[in-house]
């Protein structure tokens, strides 16, 4: 374990007590493998979190690999029917005929046996996707199915489809303890809340100066307020709305720019192309208003710069498990303006280091008032940047985590 520093550097953060029981707790499954399995490589949260996790976890000599498994066109318009059955407890009902077709093309998706690549002591499979494979791999023991979606309303046709294939996990993870099927899961359910990693590009202090440069590059006017939604082209993200709100808040302050950062890792990836060419629409090429979807343009020292040097942040989402772009912006001293979904309302404290509301008029107002009440804005972004402190960095979520992979590995 001396080999460890890399968890060291948190000791300021959260103390030696706390620094002294994940080394503890990480002696217990020291050596094993841990391989996860999920369906992108790059962007979005999964990814997000596995990338943040893994150089922790190697340090620790607890080895991850990972195993991404592409979905095909016809597999992605099923999962997605799924998602908004899931998530958006939109109405219908699960085609046997599809469901066969996809389970099919999964069965294809990894080798009969283990080979060097999949081998491991534990595996996590991410997200409601891939949840047939404990069933179609019986080698895939033990094994922790994690979803990350807002789950607190799903249409109840999806939860049957997900409890079919529940029962060949060891475990049922979940971000949030609202989105827990609890009555179908009993002990098997546990919550792992996520954390973010201080210091990464992404999050680490970022000078004003390279700062303006990032927005510069980005094509927006540093000099003028910016309003800034981070969030994939999706539509449970609902951009149309931070849309509508900038258009309020421009009536009355006309400087204001809006930013929609979304970069979009897979040029193939369907459905974020048809949200971001309705957004586009919908923007009506106003000048002011910045699509920011090219990867090469927002890298992770882009986001940083937008989340924490923005005058206000938004995050409309109509659906969120967990939003990890509400903690990056928290921990960037920046109140955010969410929803009343899952994740949002419950990493969010009304009125203390945020707001909470689904009206566009409400929204607007918090958004004025923290445009020309900066030292509201600056006295709310230092408790949100606390509050993220305390509850949603990555040292809490990996003691979770190492509890998780200690209960199943026997
Ligand atoms: N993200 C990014 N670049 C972008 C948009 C998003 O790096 O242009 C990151 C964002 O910073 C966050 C993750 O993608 O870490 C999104 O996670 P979140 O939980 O907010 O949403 P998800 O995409 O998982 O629904």
């Amino acid at each position: 374990m001396e080999n460890a520093p890399l968890l060291d550097r948190y000791v300021e953060l959260i103390g030696e007590t706390f620094l002294e029981n994940i080394y503890k707790k990480a002696r217990s499954v020291e050596g094993i493998r841990v391989l996860h399995i999920n369906t992108t490589h790059r962007g979005g949260g999964v990814a997000e979190l596995l990338g943040a996790l893994t150089p922790i976890t190697d340090n620790l000599n607890i080895q991850h690999k990972r195993k991404v498994i592409q979905l095909d066109p016809d597999s992605n318009h099923f999962t997605t029917r799924i998602v908004d059955m899931l998530q958006g407890g939109i109405a219908g009902t699960i085609p046997e005929k599809e469901k066969q077709n996809f389970l099919r093309w999964l069965q294809q998706a990894l080798p009969q046996q283990p080979t060097e690549e999949e081998n491991a002591d534990i595996y996590f499979i991410h997200d409601f996707q891939l949840i047939p494979l404990a069933r179609l791999f019986p080698w895939l023991q033990p094994t922790i199915w994690f979803c990350h979606i807002d789950t607190d309303k799903p249409n109840p046709d999806a939860v049957d489809y997900i409890m079919e294939y529940q029962r060949d996990y060891q475990l049922c993870v979940f971000n949030n303890p609202f989105t827990v099927f609890k009555q179908h899961l009993g002990d098997r359910a546990q919550v792992l809340t996520l954390g973010i990693d201080p210091f990464t590009e992404k999050n680490a202090a970022l000078s004003a100066d390279v700062g303006e440069e990032c927005l510069i590059r980005c094509g927006i006017d540093p000099k003028r307020p910016l309003i800034t939604q981070v969030a994939r082209f999706d539509r449970w993200k609902n951009p149309w709305q931070a849309i509508d709100i900038y258009r309020r808040v421009k009536r009355e302050e006309p400087e204001v720019q809006l930013a929609l950062v979304g970069a979009m890792e897979a040029a193939d990836d369907i459905n974020a192309l048809n949200i971001l060419h309705d957004v586009q629409k919908y923007a009506q090429g106003d000048p002011d208003i910045h699509l920011l979807s090219d990867p090469k343009v927002v890298r992770h020292r882009e986001v940083n710069a937008l989340q924490r040097y923005s005058s206000v942040i938004l995050q409309r989402s109509t659906k969120e498990g967990f939003g990890l772009t509400i903690t990056e912006a928290m921990w960037k001293y920046q109140p955010v303006i969410g929803t009343t979904a899952t994740g949002p309302r419950t990493q969010i404290i009304h009125g203390t280091n945020g707001y909470i509301s689904d009206e566009t008029e409400e929204a607007t107002e918090y958004t004025l008032h923290l445009l020309r009440d900066r030292d509201k804005w600056e006295e709310m972004g230092q408790q949100a940047h606390e509050h993220v402190r305390q509850h949603y960095l990555i040292p809490t979520m990996l003691i979770h985590y190492l509890s998780l992979l200690e209960s199943v590995s026997g």
